[in-house]
C-alpha cells in the first residue's frame, strides 16, 4: 500500500461527514485473520455489531469465516435477510426475540444462541441450537462456571440442540497486562471443558475472543472459534491497546468555520463519531500534534497544537485568550471548506451513526455498503 497521505490525496467524497474504508486495509485485515486462525485450527465468526454491514459479513464468509456473530436479534434479522446463512446471538436474548428468531430459523437459516438461565432455556423455541454462555469475570452475561454442567443437562433434558459454550470477557480486550489473567481463565475453560467431557457432555464449539485476545485466544487451544470484529476497520482505541491491524476506517469532515488561531471547526460532532472511547485521531489535513475535540451535535473542533501548548502553560481553556499570543503563528492551518481525515475513536458506535461506509480503491473510486444491520423498530 502506498503512503496513507498519497490515497487520501485522490480521494473526494460525494458528501461529508462520511464514513470511508480504504479497502487494501480491510483486505489485509481480512486475510491476516483468517490466516491466523486457519494456522490454528480455529474457525472465525467475526462479530456483526462492529459494521453492522452484510456486504462486510458476506465478504469475510467468501474468506473462510463460518458466519457472522450478533449482538441483537434485529442484526440477526438484518443479516439472515441480506444471505448471511449461519448466525450466532453472542448476547441473552430478550423474551420477545425468541419468536423472531425461530420464524428465521424456519427459513432455514442455521441459527444459534446463547443462555445462562434455566428461564431462557424454557423460552427458548425448537429449531435453535442453545450454547451456554459462562462468566468469564465481565459480570455481562453467562453463567458462573459452576452452574454450567446443570444448564447443559437443562438444554438437553427439554430436547434442545446443545451447541456448546461461548466464553466472552470484552474487559481483557484492551488490557495490555492481560497475560496472567487470560491464562488463568483459559485454564478454568479448559477445566470446564473436559469436566464436561467425563460426564459425556462434549462442547461442540468452544466460542469467544476478541481483537484484543485474539493472539492468546489462538494460541490457548481451548477456543474452536473466535469471534474477532473490530480488527476488520480497526479505531483508536485497538491501537492504543496495541493491535497491529491496518488503519482501514477514515471519517472525512470539512472545515465549516476558521475564525480563530487556535482552531478551527469541522461538519463532524457527536452525531458522526461516538464520544465514549479515545478522541478520533487527525490523520491529514491539519498539522502534526493537532487534537480533536466535540462541539455538539454537529460539530467538532481541531485544536493547533501550539494552542494546546499555550493553554497549558497559561493554565487556560478559552481560546479568545489565544488570538492575542503573538507566538501564536499558523501558517499551516487548515482553510474553510478544505477537507479533514480522522481515525474514529471506537468503531462500533461510530458506524452506527452512518447509513453507509464508501469502500474507496486505491485509485480513489469508491463503492457504497449500507449499513444495513442497525437496531430497526419494525
Ligand atoms: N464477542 C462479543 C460477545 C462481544 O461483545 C465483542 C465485542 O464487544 C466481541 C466478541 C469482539 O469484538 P472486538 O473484536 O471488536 O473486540
Ligand atoms: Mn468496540
Amino acid at each position: 500500500m502506498e503512503p496513507l497521505s498519497d490515497f487520501l490525496a485522490k480521494l473526494s467524497v460525494p458528501r461529508t461527514p462520511a464514513l470511508v474504508v480504504r479497502r487494501a486495509a480491510l483486505e489485509a485485515n481480512l486475510a491476516a485473520m483468517q490466516a491466523a486462525c486457519d494456522a490454528a485450527g480455529v474457525k472465525l465468526r467475526p462479530h456483526g455489531k462492529m459494521a453492522k454491514c452484510s456486504r462486510l459479513s458476506l465478504r469475510q464468509q467468501e474468506l473462510g469465516a463460518v458466519g457472522v456473530c450478533c449482538q441483537t436479534v434485529g442484526e440477526a434479522e438484518a443479516y439472515a435477510a441480506a444471505g448471511v446463512s449461519d448466525l450466532l446471538i453472542s448476547a441473552p436474548v430478550p423474551p420477545w426475540g425468541w419468536p423472531v428468531l425461530a420464524q428465521l430459523a424456519g427459513q432455514g437459516v442455521r441459527v444459534s444462541a446463547v443462555v445462562d438461565s434455566e428461564a431462557q432455556i424454557a423460552l427458548a423455541p425448537p429449531g435453535i441450537s442453545l450454547l451456554v454462555d459462562v462468566d468469564g469475570g465481565q459480570h455481562r452475561s453467562g453463567a458462573r462456571f459452576e452452574d454450567v454442567p446443570a444448564l447443559v443437562r437443562a438444554v438437553l433434558d427439554v430436547g434442545h440442540h446443545w451447541g456448546g459454550l461461548q466464553c466472552y470477557v470484552g474487559t481483557l480486550q484492551a488490557d495490555p497486562g492481560r497475560g496472567p489473567a487470560h491464562a488463568a481463565l483459559m485454564a478454568r475453560l479448559r477445566a470446564l471443558v473436559e469436566a464436561l467431557r467425563a460426564d459425556g457432555m462434549d462442547p461442540a464449539s468452544v466460542t469467544g475472543g476478541g481483537t484484543g485476545t485474539a493472539p492468546l485466544d489462538l494460541a490457548a487451544g481451548v477456543f474452536t472459534e473466535i469471534q474477532a470484529g473490530s480488527y476488520a476497520l480497526m479505531d483508536v482505541a485497538y491501537g492504543k491497546a496495541g493491535a497491529t491491524y491496518e488503519t482501514a476506517l477514515l471519517l472525512a469532515a470539512s472545515v465549516v468555520s476558521a475564525q480563530w488561531k487556535s482552531h478551527v471547526t469541522i461538519d463532524s460532532g457527536l452525531k458522526a463519531l461516538s464520544a465514549d472511547g479515545p478522541p478520533a485521531r487527525i490523520l491529514a489535513g491539519a498539522p502534526e500534534g493537532s487534537r480533536f475535540f466535540f462541539q455538539g451535535d454537529e460539530h467538532g473542533g481541531l485544536l493547533h497544537p501550539a494552542a494546546a501548548e499555550a493553554m497549558k502553560a497559561q493554565g487556560l481553556a478559552a481560546v479568545e485568550v489565544l488570538e492575542a499570543d503573538p507566538a501564536f503563528a499558523r501558517p499551516d492551518w487548515p482553510a474553510d471548506g478544505s477537507l479533514v481525515w480522522l481515525q474514529p475513536g471506537h468503531v462500533d458506535p461510530t458506524v452506527n451513526l452512518h447509513d453507509a461506509l464508501w469502500i474507496a480503491d486505491e485509485d480513489g473510486a469508491l463503492e457504497r455498503w449500507a449499513v444495513d444491520a442497525r437496531r430497526t423498530t419494525p
